[in-house]
């Protein structure tokens, strides 16, 4: 388990990460999502004891990492933009670390192995592919078989074969009782590996919650409608008890309401329509609008939006993709 409190760290004007409290439960894919510069590397770097907190405090299984005694063996991570010496082969890697913190070297050949690694192991790290060096990672975060596991954006960059080996190693480390955290940019990632989810923006807790509870309060199912007749259609649907929302390119948007029942209605009463369609809103769009304030920053700065729906989709974008 890992706990947070308060967790707070400052740069300069900065606050990268603001007042931070959950915890991370094991048996399950904890997801930790936010977009570009949130504070998610932050907030795992001050995990790992790799950055020192401005205020609060954040414990791995009741104690700081400093104070661990062999910590590999308690907590493995892999970090965005790791380092491994390119000119060391993936073995004598392997094998540094684990001279170092007390591992028998045959954990070495395990995880090589693990990773699929072994048949490459005698070869130079720099020659490796983004891949290739990404499992290298995480060969070295298994090494001391710890109960925890932190993957800082594993996925990026990866091809579709990469991302689905490291989604199914993901899941089976949470099946064997471990506590798996694993950050992302990315609901959609999140959505297909993640059991509990944990959205953060500028540093801040937005949700604390389960992916199943997550999805069933944010896919919205509606119809969308466009007629000719808006105002007859508004009035035979709320004749029916249906309410409508209008959205701003002149459609209709009805909440709880089958199509088959709304172009039957329609029928009657000699409504002409020019669109039906069952809609259903993305986890992606619920994403956005969760965190719509926390790139707003970014929507304003030169642009002169004055806030809205559409803006606060255009900033997303911007955010997502653009500070590191
Ligand atoms: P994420 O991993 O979610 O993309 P980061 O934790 O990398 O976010 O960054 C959070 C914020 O803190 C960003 O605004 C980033 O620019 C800032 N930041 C991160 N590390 C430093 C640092 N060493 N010095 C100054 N600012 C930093
Ligand atoms: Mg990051």
């Amino acid at each position: 388990m890992i706990e947070l409190e308060g967790l707070t760290k400052r740069y300069g004007e900065k606050v990268a990460v603001n007042n931070l409290s959950f915890a991370v439960r094991p048996g399950m894919v904890t997801g930790f999502l936010g977009p570009n510069g949130a504070g998610k590397s932050t907030t795992m770097r001050m995990i790992l004891g790799l950055d020192r907190p401005t205020a609060g405090d954040v414990r791995i299984d009741g104690t700081h990492y400093d104070r661990l005694k062999d910590p590999l063996t308690y907590i493995g991570a892999l970090l965005d933009a790791k380092a491994v010496h390119g000119g060391r082969s993936a073995f004598n890697h392997l094998l540094c670390l684990a001279q170092s913190n007390g591992i028998p070297r045959a954990r070495v050949h395990e995880v090589l192995d693990t990773v699929g690694l072994t048949p490459v192991a005698r070869k130079k790290a720099k020659g490796f592919s983004l891949g290739m060096g990404q499992r290298l990672g995480i060969a070295g975060a298994l090494l001391g078989d710890p109960r925890i596991l932190m993957f800082d954006e594993p996925v990026n960059g990866l091809d579709p074969e990469g991302i689905h080996w490291i989604r199914t190693l993901m899941k089976s480390l949470a099946a064997q009782g471990r506590t798996v955290f694993v950050s992302s940019h990315l609901m959609s990632e999140m959505a297909l590996t993640a059991d509990h989810l944990v959205v953060i923006g500028q540093g801040r807790l937005l949700a604390d919650t389960s992916m199943a509870d997550f999805i069933q309060r944010n896919s919205r199912a509606y119809v969308r409608v466009r007629t000719p007749q808006p105002e007859q259609l508004s009035d035979v649907l709320a004749a029916a008890g249906i309410t409508v929302v209008r959205t701003g390119d002149g459609a209709f948007e009805v909440d709880g309401g089958k199509a088959e029942h709304i172009g039957e209605l329609a029928a009657r009463h000699q409504v002409v329509l020019h669109e039906l369609s069952p809609q259903q809103a993305s986890l992606e769009e619920a994403f956005m609008r969760l965190t719509a304030e926390s790139v707003e920053y970014h929507a304003h700065s030169g642009s002169g939006a004055t806030g809205g729906d559409a803006p606060a989709a255009r900033s997303w974008g911007e955010g997502w993709k653009g500070e590191g």
